[in-house]
């Protein structure tokens, strides 16, 4: 799953990446993002997961995308085009086994089944679902969802549906639910080596491909009583030594952050004092001895023996890794390293 900005990370460096180690395809979540990775000369499968309309059909068909869908009106559509322009399209079939969101319903299959058994242009290429709590230790939900999913699965073959891939398992349920993995699987968030849930830890074990830095913009001393940043919610209580950074939430360095994230600097923990402007972030370095113009700081990954993660910041920002990675902003430049190199 390289959707988002391949989770924020750059999703095609990432899809050249993966493709050259053997990952048979990609999953996005729009039209465009797939056809950025049609653009970047990825050759690859690409599954557009999150819908589409009926007039993407040619944009789908141009750059072989292959999109998911889970409703009549749409299907009927598509179909109807398809055929018009003596064209085939393979899609796979979303069915919704519990989140409520997008896919036909199994409880309505009598309904939909027989059409899709009758479809002509388009070809069903596969099946799938998602699993809405895979990430909670209580599983139950999670083993009804996969149970409805194999009912339809069955349904399907009995009405002569051929269905080359089945695939329902996100990184939670690839850590911890080797039963729902058919014949393919889905992770996201594990590619970038960050866990679902902390206790995802104890099972595998994963190391972040991405660190976020910057470096000291300014360092002053301000006297006791001063106030930081907009709003004046921090004072300072002592003279305080207070570095600024060139970056701020235009980056995607989430406003929660102010006046309770922290940053490496020196090796130590600074923490952010005063509200996180659009693009200036101040840091109280009083304890920190030496902080420069151009020291090197860590906003996420290590330094020293001190490391951010991103589950760490997401608590910070009431948010989880994901928000995190996916926030980071087109602002901020991606530079990419082999594993060879430091
Ligand atoms: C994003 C997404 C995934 C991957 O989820 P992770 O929790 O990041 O592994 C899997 N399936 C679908 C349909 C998705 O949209």
């Amino acid at each position: 799953m390289i959707k988002a900005n391949a989770y924020g990370h750059g999703a095609v460096p990432v899809a050249r990446v993966l493709e050259d180690k053997g990952s048979d395809g990609f999953g996005v979540a729009t039209l465009e993002e797939g056809i950025e990775l049609r653009r970047g000369k990825i050759r690859s499968a690409i599954l557009v997961l999150a819908g589409i309309y009926p007039e993407q059909l040619d944009e789908l068909l141009e750059h072989h995308l292959t999109p998911v869908t889970g409703e009549l009106e749409v299907m009927r559509k598509l179909e109807s085009l398809a055929q018009r322009r003596r064209a085939n399209l393979e899609f796979h079939l979303k069915v919704d086994t519990g989140m409520g969101r997008i896919g036909f319903l199994p409880g309505e299959i009598d309904s939909w089944l027989p059409e899709i058994a009758r479809l002509k242009s388009l070809k069903l290429k596969g099946l799938l679902s998602i699993f809405s709590h895979a990430d909670s230790p209580e599983e139950s939900y999670t083993q009804k969802q996969l149970e409805i999913f194999k009912r339809v699965i069955e349904k399907l073959r009995k009405a002569g549906c051929r269905l080359p891939l089945v695939h329902l398992a996100n990184s939670a349920a690839v850590i911890t639910l080797p039963s729902s993995y058919f014949t393919m699987v889905r992770p996201g968030l594990m590619l970038y080596g960050s866990y679902p849930a902390p206790e995802m830890a104890s099972r595998v074990s994963l190391k972040p491909v991405l660190s976020w830095k910057t470096q000291v913009l300014q360092v002053k001393r301000l006297p006791k009583g001063s106030s930081i940043s907009y709003g004046r919610s921090f004072v300072t209580q002592r003279e305080s030594l207070i570095a600024t950074l060139p970056l701020g939430y235009a980056d995607g360095y989430h406003r929660l952050l102010s006046n309770r994230g922290v940053v490496l600097v020196r090796g130590k923990r600074a923490p952010i004092v005063g509200r996180i402007c659009m693009d200036l972030t101040m840091i109280d370095v009083t304890d920190i001895a030496r902080v420069e113009q151009g020291d090197e700081v860590v906003l996420l990954g290590r330094q020293g023996t001190e490391t951010i993660s991103a589950e760490e910041m997401g608590r910070w920002a009431e948010t989880i890794s994901y928000e995190i990675f996916t926030s980071i902003s087109s602002r901020v430049s991606r530079v990419y390293y082999n594993s060879q190199e430091e």
